[in-house]
């Protein structure tokens, strides 16, 4: 599963159907926003509703906290609702992300098959893991053998 992999989601969580529909909806929303900040466009109406849908459901309460190492801003995710407290974790992450400095080196992975985004390390990198860049190089070298065999 996409959130727990991502560790939003305790693994004890289980999703019902109405919540897996949401998930779906916010993921669908994030690939539409990611999407229209690459190419510069502006985002459907209903990926940006829904995104902002996702912030408003659950929202972490903001706390200060103050330890020995000295004050530190310690959000509390709304325990009640673990689903949608992910979701608008999730979403929280990706506003901060649209609206950082880290927005520009968003990209989506271009491995066939895979519709991950990812933020590129440097600016030469195409996949979003290792395995997707293995995956390419192995078939590309698969398609070589293929072209040059009798
Ligand atoms: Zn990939």
């Amino acid at each position: 599963m996409w959130l727990v992999r991502h560790g939003l989601l305790p693994d004890r969580v289980s999703l019902n159907g109405r919540q897996s529909g949401r998930l779906r909806t916010l993921r669908e929303a994030l690939r539409a926003l990611f999407g229209a900040y690459a190419t510069g466009a502006r985002p459907p109406a209903d990926a940006l509703d829904a995104l902002n849908a996702a912030l408003a459901a659950a929202p972490a309460t903001p706390r200060l906290a103050w330890s020995a190492d000295g004050p530190r801003r310690d959000d509390v995710p709304d325990t009640g609702n673990p689903a949608a407290a992910a979701f608008s974790l999730l979403a929280e992450d990706a506003a901060d992300l649209l609206t950082g400095a880290d927005a520009a080196r968003l990209a989506e992975c271009a491995a066939q098959g895979c519709a991950r985004w990812f933020l590129r390390s440097h600016g030469a990198r195409r996949r979003c893991t290792t395995q997707c860049g293995n995956r390419v190089r192995a078939a590309r070298a698969y398609a070589a053998r293929k072209g040059t065999s009798p």
